[in-house]
């Protein structure tokens, strides 16, 4: 294209249509700014404008108060001894596994039993936890696919199948919780047992987690947590966190680089240099709050509430646990498949009754089975919500 102002002109106030609606969408809920985050985003949008009393480490500027973010209130938000605020969760993970795998051991290791190092994980992995694999240069061994919910002895299957393919244990073992489709909170305890009784250093991939409802690393026992900052913490992103339990563990993932000695270096040097840290500091105070037991409990209510009512009509199925333990819901609904096969727009029906009505979240064109979530909504918004689907069935007959 020609690049003159008038055809440059689409690249500018582009407007959100969505912006105003009830948000539905899991990967979105938890994700929304707060008013705080808001007025960060405007104040520290300028270029590397968070850097202007930076001496070389970004962790410790002390103004705006990174340090005090970074050192003292994440690690204990997190139940970790260090703690960085990263580029997104899978930065994160990309950093855990490549220190591992650039360990001198691992790859003493791997050239003597002539076979790659790995990294075990659920059966629900999320994509990036693979990316971040392949990139560090590790197989991925999963749990077997389970019926209903990931189970503790999916773990030991997996680790003692592993140690037979490979001739050795894995560099780790990552657990997604919840995990991204089914919203699914495996027991974290156990499984983080079991791995070290193996001696496996343990990840907590808590994109849904953290910032959503109260976490604890040391609690849970594991070695590292991840966060997505954008998805689960109110902050624009792209922004996640990253926490590591023992002081050894700490100083192999923030190791300095030999060209400078202040940098580290699974972290490039610097990480987050603008508004995402900003806007997921100026969030944080209500995200602690948010993150009170008493309050994730109301969530949870909330959740268990919407899923009652849209399971009193019979025509929606919960899958994954049932009562449900989190606000990401993954449902089979026959009623909306049924009128996806005679509707005019087919399965796009869904989703323009839905827009028609101001909520947005249902992926375009799903109609059988869809995730969303009930975060941050209230009671009116979700009935209000079951209103609506139990409203769009009637309108077609379905009930
Ligand atoms: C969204 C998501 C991620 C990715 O988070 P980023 O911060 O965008 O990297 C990782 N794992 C799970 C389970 C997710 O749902």
């Amino acid at each position: 294209m020609a690049l003159n102002s008038n055809s440059l002109q689409m690249f500018q106030s582009i407007k959100r249509d969505t912006r105003d609606f009830i948000n539905i969408d899991p990967l979105q809920t938890a994700g929304l700014l707060t008013d705080a985050a808001k007025e960060a985003l405007i104040e520290w949008g300028d270029g590397y404008s968070v850097c202007d009393y930076c001496s070389g480490a970004l962790d410790l500027v002390k103004k705006p108060p990174i340090q005090e973010f970074v050192h003292k209130a994440l690690p204990e938000f997190l139940g970790t001894d260090e703690a960085r605020v990263m580029n997104g969760a899978r930065e994160s993970k990309f950093a855990v596994m490549h220190s591992l795998a650039s360990d001198a051991a691992a790859d003493a290791a791997a050239a003597a039993g002539g076979k790659n190092n790995y990294v075990i994980m659920d059966a629900w992995a999320h994509y990036s936890s693979k990316v971040a694999a392949e990139r560090a240069g590790l197989d991925v061994v999963l749990t077997q696919k389970p019926e209903r919910e990931i189970m503790p002895e999916d773990f030991l299957e997996a680790i003692e199948n592993g140690i037979e393919q490979y001739g050795k244990k894995p560099l780790l073992t990552l657990l997604t919780y919840p995990d991204g489709s089914y919203g699914n909170l495996a027991d974290v305890k156990k499984i983080a047992a079991i791995s070290h009784e193996f001696e496996i250093p343990v990840l907590l991939n808590g994109a849904y987690a953290v910032g959503r409802m109260p976490i604890n690393a040391k609690e849970f026992g594991v070695d590292y947590i991840v966060g997505s900052g954008h998805k689960s913490m109110s902050a624009c992103g792209p922004v996640g966190v990253l926490g590591v339990v023992g002081e050894e563990r700490a100083e192999q993932l923030f190791r300095k680089s030999v060209h400078n000695k202040v940098k580290e270096v699974e972290l490039l040097g610097c990480t987050s240099r603008g508004a995402p840290i900003m806007t997921l500091m100026a969030s944080f105070p209500d995200v602690v709050e948010r993150t009170q037991p008493e309050n994730w409990a109301k969530e949870v209510e909330t959740a268990r509430h919407f899923i009652q009512r849209l399971e009193e009509t019979g025509k929606f199925k919960l899958f994954g646990q049932n009562p449900h333990n989190h606000d990401l819901m993954f449902f089979e609904a026959p009623g909306f498949f049924n009128i996806s096969e005679r509707a005019k727009r087919g399965r796009y029906f869904l989703y323009d009754e839905l827009k028609d009505k101001k909520i947005h979240g249902i992926k375009p064109g799903l109609t059988k089975n869809f995730k969303m979530s009930t975060y941050g909504l209230g009671r009116d918004k979700v009935d209000f919500i079951a209103d609506s689907f139990i409203d769009i069935l009637k309108k077609y007959d379905e009930i």
